[in-house]
C-alpha cells in the first residue's frame, strides 16, 4: 500500500479563509479587530522563527499582532507584572509567553498568571482542567490541529486504536486526551514503555510527539495505519520528523510529512484561539 499524504498545508489554508472572513464579521460588528500579543524574553532564534510564523499568520487573517520583547536577564516579577497589564488590557484578547524561558523563571508560574480567557496557547490548569472534563476552553494548538487536520481529511477516529508516543503537557497528553474524546481507545507510551514496537503495532492512529528524528521506523506501523508525525527535529540545515517517512509511507493509510503537515496546523489553532478569545471577552468570558 502507498502512503496518502495529509497536506497540512492545504487544510491549514482553507481554514485560515474561515478565520478570516469571521475576524472580518467580527470588526464589522464590534468595530475592532481581535489581538494576539506575544512575549518573548531573550532572543533564542528558534523562538525567534516560531514568532514569525505567528505574526505571518495573524497578517494573513487580519488579526492584531504585538511582540514584546525583553531581556534575557528580565526578572520573573517583572514578567509577572507585564502580564498583569496584558490581563486587563481591554486591546489584547491573546496573551501568549513564548516557551523555553531563561531557566531561572517558572514557566507554570508564567502560565498561571495568564487569565485563562486569555490564554490562547491553553497551558493554563484551568484550561487544562477544562479540556479534561471536556468543558468549553482554550485547547492547546497542537494537539487541537492534528484533530481538525484528521476531522477536515474526513479520517474518522470513533472506535480506533490509537497509539500516542510522547506524554508531554503540550503534546503527548492532550492529543491523548482529545481523540479519548473522540471516542478513540487510547495508548500511551513513553521513554520507560516496554515492547514500544508492538504497541505502535497496534496503531489504526499513531501519533509520534517525541523529538527524535525518524524514530518510529515501517516495522513498527501497521498496515494501512494513519501516521502523525509531530516531529520537528533540525539536523544540519534540514528538518525531519519522528518518522522515517520514507519507508514508513510505503506502509501506511495516511501519513503527515514534515515540514507541512502538523507544524501549519498549530498556527492556524493558535488564530483561531485568538479570534474565540476577542469573541468570548466581548460577551463576558466563558
Ligand atoms: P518533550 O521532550 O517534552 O517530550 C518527549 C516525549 O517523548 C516524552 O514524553 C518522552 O518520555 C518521550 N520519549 C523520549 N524518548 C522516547 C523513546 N525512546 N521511546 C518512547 N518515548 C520516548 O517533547 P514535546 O512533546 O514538546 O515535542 C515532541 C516533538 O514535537 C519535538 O520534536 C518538538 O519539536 C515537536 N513539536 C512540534 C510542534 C508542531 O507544531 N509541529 C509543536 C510542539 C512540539 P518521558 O516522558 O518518559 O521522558
Amino acid at each position: 500500500v502507498s502512503g496518502k499524504i495529509i497536506n497540512g498545508t492545504i487544510t491549514a489554508k482553507t481554514i485560515r479563509n474561515k478565520i478570516k472572513e469571521e475576524v472580518e464579521e467580527f470588526y464589522k460588528k464590534n468595530n475592532k479587530v481581535p489581538k494576539l500579543t506575544v512575549i518573548l524574553v531573550g532572543n533564542d532564534p528558534a523562538s525567534l522563527s516560531y514568532i514569525k510564523g505567528k505574526k505571518n499568520g495573524c497578517k494573513k487573517v487580519g488579526i492584531d499582532f504585538e511582540l514584546l520583547q525583553l531581556p534575557e536577564e528580565t526578572k520573573e516579577s517583572e514578567l509577572i507584572n507585564l502580564i498583569d497589564k496584558l490581563n486587563s488590557d481591554k486591546n489584547t484578547n491573546g496573551i501568549l509567553v513564548q516557551l523555553p524561558l531563561p531557566k531561572d523563571i517558572s514557566e507554570d508560574k508564567i502560565i498561571e498568571s495568564i487569565v485563562p480567557e486569555k490564554d490562547v496557547d491553553g497551558f493554563h490548569p484551568v484550561n487544562i482542567g477544562r479540556m479534561i472534563a471536556g468543558i468549553d476552553s482554550f485547547l492547546p494548538c497542537t494537539p487541537y490541529g492534528i484533530i481538525k487536520l484528521l476531522k477536515e481529511n474526513n479520517i474518522n477516529i470513533e472506535g480506533k486504536n490509537a497509539v500516542v508516543v510522547g506524554r508531554s503537557n503540550i503534546v503527548g497528553k492532550p492529543i491523548s486526551f482529545l481523540l479519548l474524546k473522540e471516542n478513540a481507545t487510547v495508548t500511551i507510551c513513553h521513554s520507560k514503555t516496554k515492547d514500544l514496537k508492538e504497541k505502535c503495532l497496534q496503531g489504526d492512529i499513531l501519533v509520534a510527539a517525541v523529538g527524535k528524528p525518524k524514530m518510529i521506523t515501517d516495522d513498527m506501523v501497521k498496515d494501512g495505519a494513519v501516521v502523525i508525525d509531530v516531529g520537528i527535529n533540525r539536523v544540519g540545515e534540514k528538518l525531519y520528523g519522528d518518522v522515517d517517512y520514507e519507508k514508513v509511507k510505503e506502509v501506511a493509510g495516511f501519513i503527515t510529512p514534515v515540514p507541512g503537515g502538523v507544524g501549519p496546523m498549530t498556527i492556524t489553532m493558535l488564530l483561531e484561539n485568538t479570534l474565540k478569545a476577542a469573541k468570548l471577552q466581548n460577551t463576558g468570558g466563558f
